[in-house]
């Protein structure tokens, strides 16, 4: 079966579901455009033709064959890129705004967590959040295929590179599916929830896995078009598994206590109050930290499977805590009574 088939089964099937409201590649347009581009006979083989016919003629066969491998399609360039790059960070948004709150479920404790089952209409969690977040997983597989193959056809349509860069431009926004720290969250969500339910879902998890014991700690996480993502979760400041993670907006983890230290702000002051030119120790991007997410999820995989290490490092986390919040009272004292 054609991709564009498979999609729109994957689209329709969804007609029942929750994903509704959710924003879709819409592969079927696009795909549209890039054949009226071909029909329009701007692409490459009538180009070849006419460049054949020229061969006497140099000037005007060069002239030719740089509109041949041309930088920009005066066609479809318009459309087709800025409306892949507002469906792409639509769906970016989508996920991690669905994952956030799917997670927000889970953690979320006590009388709070009472109210949302409330107002959840005492739906089944446990069933009902592995579920959804199956069909998450799926959202964002189908969706980065169809980026994927769009991309490829453009460039084969145009004879072009500029498909392929345009997926530098996607991480360089951060709405690269696969780089979402909201990806692990999940893949961390389902081996939390590995041997409490098993059933129905056990087969589902086993597709995430992770070596939190091996010299280089890593979540795996295998798709359901068998794609494998590598998650490294060491911190590049200490070294060491992280604790208490950060994803900070360009994607990189980081302890809580490192990435301020990154930042130059304290512990009990908080990664939001980081400088706007605080910028990330491993890319250079600046700007990271405000909106940076705190992996709840894999704080608690971690809490639970390397226990020991966990309480030691929450035992230096707090340690440290005190001692920054010590010295700053101690310097505000100073200053206050004029030292
Ligand atoms: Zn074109
Ligand atoms: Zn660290
Ligand atoms: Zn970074």
């Amino acid at each position: 079966m054609k991709f564009g088939d498979t999609f729109m089964q994957y689209l329709q099937g969804d007609q029942t579901g929750n994903l509704v409201k959710c924003a879709h590649v819409e592969y079927k347009r696009l795909n549209e455009v890039l054949k009226n581009c071909r029909s329009q006979g701007s692409a490459s083989a009538s180009c070849k033709n006419e460049q054949q016919k020229d061969e006497g003629n140099n000037e005007l066969s060069s002239g030719l064959s740089q509109f041949c491998h041309c930088e920009s399609c005066p066609l479809c360039d318009q459309i087709f890129f800025s409306e892949l790059m507002r469906e792409a960070s639509h769906i970016a948004g989508c996920f991690s705004s669905r994952v956030r709150h799917l997670l927000h479920l889970h953690v979320a404790r006590g009388i709070q967590r009472y109210k949302l089952r409330l107002r959840q209409c005492f739906k089944n969690d446990q069933q009902t959040m592995a579920e959804e977040g199956r069909m998450l997983i799926e959202y964002v597989t189908m969706n980065t295929i169809a980026i994927r193959k769009i991309l490829k056809k453009y460039d084969k349509v145009h004879c072009s590179v500029n498909g392929n860069n345009f997926k530098s431009k996607m991480q360089a926004e951060h709405i690269e599916l696969l780089q979402s720290p909201w990806l692990i969250e999940l893949g961390a969500f389902y081996l939390n929830f590995d041997g409490i339910d098993g059933g129905e879902f056990s087969e589902f998890c086993s597709q995430f896995s992770c070596d939190l014991n091996g010299t280089e700690p890593v979540m795996t996480l295998t798709l359901p078009n068998s794609t494998k993502l590598e998650y490294s979760l060491t911190c590049a400041i200490c070294l060491e598994t992280v604790f208490n993670p950060y994803a900070l907006s360009c994607g990189h983890l980081f302890c809580k206590l490192c990435a301020c230290s990154a930042a130059f702000v304290l512990m009990f002051e908080g990664l939001k109050t980081a400088s706007s030119n605080a910028k990330c120790p491993i890319c250079r991007e600046a700007g990271v930290y405000t909106n940076a997410v705190h992996m709840l999820e894999l704080d608690l995989l971690l809490k639970r499977r390397c226990n020991e290490y966990w309480k030691e490092r929450m035992a230096a986390e707090h340690a440290e805590d005190e001692k920054q919040t010590r010295e700053y009272w101690d310097s505000r004292t100073k200053y206050a009574i004029g030292y």
